[in-house]
Order: structure tokens, then C-alpha cells, then sequence
């Protein structure tokens, strides 16, 4: 058995970043950038006016009048120099004209057909100044994930494509005669195949573009064909009959194929039997087949594998850390990742820690990482935890 962090360090060592493709900004949320963006243009272009009001040369007293002298709005400047003791009505977003610099807000002053009169303490300049945001020539730097406010910040920097990692394809095969698709209609002895709904979920979520294969059945025949199927994935994800049960054939069968298993077994609770390794030109991953096992390995391990994919740095997803909210007993020879719920800085694990539980995860929405062999721990403990999306 190795450690979670050992395991790690192997699957960041058998990923491969995929190679980029250019999308058009629409399509670009979520994909992660791979190389710098340039601003092509300064913003704003031109020193632009933050309010509606009238636009003069400053400092202005109160009691002071201005003539009007013509109107700038937003996409249609004022052409001419504004004179001393002149006005020019303007509107947020217009460039403001030559001679001022300063808006007056249409609050502050009152009008008699063109000419106004500023009534009381007038508040600032209220004036964007030319490149205030970004200047041309500034870089959002890559690799990094885009969030819509990234994608809002890479439309005013004029930049219409992006150049992306390529969305790494998975492959993700359920094994087991006891498995049947959801709305199909199981026997008597039969469940529902969940894991690979709640993977392709998670991995989709966070950029992959995620295959259901077939279920397979716990033969060899079985197993072989759909590794077949899984053929031009990046990643071949297995779930279950990863043990070593009369039933559990997936080692073998993808050694016979030719994988080269790095590792197999985990000191993790739950999650123990995990292997990895290449297989051809992809990479595998046989994930432990009780529901929440794999979903916990998907958080740990597959999340921090397609990071890599993606051409982010080689790390595990970032913990945090809260206060325990009631008493933890002491932990085992496993790295425990123990169901919990994050209320502001205090945590709760739940009862019911078996992995076969999904109501108890769907209630979760952080993983209690208890160290090995990690001491019993009291309420205000400071504790770690994975937070879970
Ligand atoms: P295994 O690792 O194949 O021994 O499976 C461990 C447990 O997880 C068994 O109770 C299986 O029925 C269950 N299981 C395996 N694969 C899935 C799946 N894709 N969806 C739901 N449960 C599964
Ligand atoms: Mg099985």
C-alpha cells in the first residue's frame, strides 16, 4: 500500500497533457487557457465619463454657471475644445471632450435652458482615465481555468479566439454482472449502475468530455471488448472489479492487454483498491466499485489527473480548513476521507461513514481528510478538508 500523496505523484507522472485547440470566446468558459492572452487595446480607449452630467474644466465652486455647449453619449463624442466657463452635457461612457476634467453629475447642478448652475458640494471627478482597467500588451497569463469573469475581461481586451487545452477524453466502464443501466429494468439481483453517471458528472463539470461505455460483465471476453470500445481515450477509467474477488478480473485482464501497472492499492479509507498505469497511448485508472469509493476517487485523484490533462500544475485540489463541530474518534492506518458538512468555519462528519451510502454524500459538500493515524479530536479542533462541488 502508498500513500494518497505517493499515488498522486505516480498518476501525475502517467498523465500527458493533450495537445490545444483555438475556440471562439463563447465556447471558451471553463476550458482551461494554454497560452497568454494580449490585450490588443487600451480600456477604456480614451478618458470616459462614470456618470450622466455635464462635463467642464475643474475645480468648479458651488454657484458656479456654464454655458451648454453641444452633448457627448457613449459612441458619439463631442469633436470640439471645450472653452473655459463651457459645458458640454454628457453620459456615462462618453469619451470626455478636449479642455475638461471633470464631471459634474446632473444632480448637482439645475438648468435654465442652456445654461447651468452647480448648486451644492459637487462629488469628484467622475472620470475614467484612458487604459484606468488594462493597457494594450497586457497578458492574462496561462494555463488558468476561465471564469466567466475572465471570459467578460478577454472580450474587452478585443480577443474574439483563444488557444485551449483540448478537452481530454475519458472513457468510463462500470464492471459487473449486477449492474444494469439506469431506467432499465433490473432483476431481482440487480442494481443500478450510478458511478459512471456521478464521474462523468464531476469530470464533464470540470472540462473533460467523458464516454459511458457499455457496462461489462465480469468476464474476460466481456472486459476486453470494451476495453476495445474505449480505443482514443485519453484516459480509460474502470470502476469495480478492482480486488481481488473470484469476480474481479480487471487487473488481469488489462495486464494481458498490456498495462503497466504503476501502482495498485491505496493507504485510503475509502478507496483502497486503486490501481494505474499506461495502456497503449492512454492512461488507466481502476477505481474501487462502491459508489462512494469511486466518487471520493474522483475528488482525490481524477480531478487532480485532469487538472494535469489540462496542462495545469501537477497538484491535488487545494484543502481548507474549519473547526470541528463535534468530537472525531482517532483514526486508522488509512488516510480517511469521512463525509461532512461545512457550515461557515464548523464541520460536521456524519454518522454513517459506510462507502456505500450516496444519500449521505449527496448531503455532503466537504470530505474531513483525517491523517493516518491521526489522534481523537474534539470540538474546535482545527481541522483539513476537501470541499466538494
Ligand atoms: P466491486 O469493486 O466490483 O467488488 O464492487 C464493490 C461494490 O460496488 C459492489 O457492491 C458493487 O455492486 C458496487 N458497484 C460496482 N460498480 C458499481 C457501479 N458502477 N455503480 C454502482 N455500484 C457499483
Ligand atoms: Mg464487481
Amino acid at each position: 500500500m502508498i500513500t494518497v500523496e505517493d499515488a498522486l505523484s505516480h498518476l501525475f507522472e502517467l498523465a500527458r497533457p493533450v495537445e490545444t485547440e483555438t475556440v471562439s470566446l463563447a465556447q471558451a468558459a471553463t476550458r482551461v487557457l494554454s497560452a497568454p492572452a494580449t490585450a490588443r487595446r487600451d480600456q477604456p480607449p480614451f478618458a470616459a465619463s462614470a456618470m450622466d452630467g455635464y462635463a467642464v474644466a475643474g475645480p468648479v465652486e458651488g454657484g458656479e454657471t456654464f454655458d451648454v455647449i453641444g452633448e457627448a453619449a457613449a459612441g458619439a463624442a463631442f469633436d470640439a475644445s471645450v472653452p473655459t466657463g463651457k459645458a458640454v452635457r454628457i453620459f456615462t461612457g462618453a469619451p470626455v471632450p478636449a479642455g475638461c476634467d471633470t464631471v459634474v453629475i446632473q444632480e448637482d447642478v439645475t438648468r435654465d435652458g442652456n445654461r447651468i448652475t452647480v448648486t451644492g458640494p459637487h462629488s469628484g471627478r467622475n472620470i475614467r482615465p484612458a487604459g484606468g482597467d488594462f493597457r494594450a500588451g497586457q497578458s492574462l497569463d496561462a494555463p488558468r481555468r476561465l471564469s466567466p469573469s475572465d471570459i467578460a475581461l478577454l472580450a474587452a481586451m478585443n480577443i474574439a479566439e483563444v488557444s485551449v487545452a483540448r478537452k481530454p477524453e475519458i472513457a468510463l466502464i462500470s464492471t459487473g454482472n449486477e449492474l444494469v443501466m439506469p431506467g432499465d429494468q433490473p432483476g431481482p439481483d440487480q442494481i443500478i449502475a450510478s458511478n459512471t453517471f456521478g464521474l462523468k458528472a464531476l469530470l464533464d463539470a470540470n472540462g473533460a468530455r467523458c464516454r459511458i461505455l457499455p457496462i461489462a460483465r465480469d468476464t474476460e471476453a466481456s472486459l476486453r471488448q470494451n476495453f476495445a470500445l474505449a480505443q482514443g481515450a485519453d484516459l480509460v477509467v474502470t470502476i469495480g472489479g478492482a480486488s481481488v474477488g473470484d469476480h474481479d478480473l480487471v487487473g488481469k485482464v488489462a495486464a494481458d492487454l498490456g498495462m503497466r501497472q504503476s501502482f495498485y492499492k491505496i493507504a485510503m479509507r475509502p478507496g483502497k483498491p486503486l490501481m494505474a498505469g499506461r495502456m497503449g497511448d492512454a492512461m488507466m485508472v481502476g477505481l474501487p466499485g462502491n459508489p462512494v469509493s469511486a466518487m471520493v476517487c474522483g475528488h482525490v485523484f481524477l480531478l487532480p489527473v485532469l487538472d494535469r490533462m489540462l496542462g495545469l500544475p501537477a497538484k491535488r485540489r487545494p484543502l481548507k480548513t474549519a473547526k470541528l463541530a463535534k468530537p472525531v474518534a482517532a483514526n486508522g492506518a488509512r488516510e480517511h476521507y469521512m463525509r461532512a458538512r461545512v457550515d461557515g468555519d464548523q464541520l460536521t462528519a456524519f454518522e454513517r461513514q459506510d462507502s456505500a451510502l450516496l444519500t449521505v454524500l449527496a448531503e455532503a459538500n466537504a470530505l474531513l481528510k483525517r491523517p493516518i493515524h491521526d489522534g481523537p479530536r474534539d470540538v474546535g479542533d482545527t481541522v483539513e478538508y476537501l470541499p466538494l462541488s
